[in-house]
């Protein structure tokens, strides 16, 4: 089986690099290897000592369940990532993620299919929306909130990214509503509500966390005005924001100043075409996160102090940039790649390498550099983004 394996990858990755390196001849794992090309032969540029900065999350481990199942990317998982953690959750239709809050704020992206959100505020005022493919929501700390997986097109449920803006964050350790009444004596759920225990015969022993219900009607039936409509919407149409276009990409950056309610969490959804690159930048106020929805990229991240590693990603992956380290995102496929980046903070920044050396004094830049002034001449006025070759 492992043969048979070997023989379909064509050119199997060597850690080879002109003299430099060697075939391996002694145990492989050729897919694993495929999908590292430059952490297995990186370019001579990288040096030094870098953390890991890369999971997927086909290693994360999977909590299963009736309804569907949930797996996440934490710090235990991708420990440099301190700041945001991921959660990739699929609910079938009907499936709910069951009503519960929790000490970080909640950031996120439908990948596929519909469902339905609730949530109420500290004064009641309640909110529910159906989500689709490209809508966003948020949760601020502590609000209650549900997910609920719906039908559309065929479609049995939904599959989407949760971020959370604490690396710490557990995705097993969330306030339930149905863990909290199994552990309140059931005279106090009876005093509570002015009934009788009786009442609370049947509630559940232990928590529910994802389970199977039916799928609920129209959101107009569902819908509950509680003590009034939210101040803001908790979600948000980004794949509906018309994107800035550049010759090989788009980029679309939602924070709190589109998305009032995000208020912790800032992101760009960056599609770059094949031969394309997201341009050398670096961000002047936190870590980077960064999730990959289709096609590949490497990434090198320069650490300053002479190191700097190359990492390759792929659909599913997530990626971390430590606060203010450059980098760049090349496509280095033969489809569109397509990423989030996820900022733990009320606003996106960016620094472009190319726009700080295109409005710094030329002969500065040159005495540093020795570099032709056709490169300075070929920066654009506004920042390339997305750029290509
Ligand atoms: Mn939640
Ligand atoms: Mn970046």
């Amino acid at each position: 089986m492992n043969n048979n394996k070997q023989t379909q990858i064509k050119n199997p990755a060597q850690p080879v690099r002109g003299n430099f390196g060697a075939p391996i001849i002694g145990p492989r794992n050729p897919e694993r290897e495929e999908q590292n090309r430059d952490t297995m032969a990186p370019p001579s540029t990288d040096h030094g000592t870098v953390a890991n900065l890369r999971w997927s999350f086909a290693d994360s481990h999977n909590h299963m369940t009736a309804g569907g199942w949930g797996r996440q990317t934490t710090v235990r998982e991708l420990p440099i990532s301190k700041e945001v953690a991921g959660v990739n959750m699929r609910l079938k239709a009907g499936g709910v993620r069951e009503l519960h809050w929790h000490q970080a704020a909640e950031w996120a992206f439908m990948l596929k299919g519909k469902a339905r959100i609730t949530a109420i505020d500290q004064d009641g005022r309640a909110f529910q929306d159906d989500v689709e493919e490209g809508d966003l929501w948020y949760f601020a700390t502590g609000i209650p909130h549900s997910i609920q997986g719906l039908v559309s097109e065929g479609m049995d449920g939904c599959e989407f990214l949760l971020v959370f803006d604490d690396g710490n964050f557990s995705e097993e350790e969330t306030f339930l509503l149905s863990d909290w009444l199994a552990h309140t004596p059931k005279e106090i759920l009876a005093k509570n509500f002015g009934v009788p225990e009786s009442a609370f015969a049947s509630i559940p022993e232990k928590d529910l966390w994802i389970f199977q219900a039916d799928v609920p009607g129209p959101l107009a039936a569902d819908k509950i005005v509680g003590a009034g409509p939210m101040p803001a919407s908790l979600s948000y149409k980004m794949m509906a924001q018309e994107p800035i276009r550049t010759k090989f990409g788009t980029v679309r950056v939602t924070d709190s100043s589109n998305f009032p309610a995000s208020k912790t969490i800032a992101a760009a959804l960056v599609e770059v075409e094949p031969g394309g690159m997201r341009e050398l930048h670096w961000h002047p106020n936190v870590d980077e996160w960064q999730y990959f929805i289709s096609g590949q990229a490497r990434m090198t991240v320069f650490a300053s102090g002479n190191a700097a590693r190359t990492f390759d990603y792929q659909a599913g992956d997530v990626g971390v940039v430590p606060f203010a380290m450059g980098h760049y995102i090349e496509n280095t496929g033969t489809e569109t790649l397509r990423f989030l980046e996820i900022f733990r903070s009320d606003y996106y920044a960016d620094v472009s390498l190319a726009q700080w050396l295109k409005y710094t004094p030329h002969e500065l830049v040159r005495a540093h550099l020795g570099i032709d002034e056709s490169v300075l001449e070929n920066i654009p006025d506004t920042k390339p983004l997305v750029v290509g070759f």
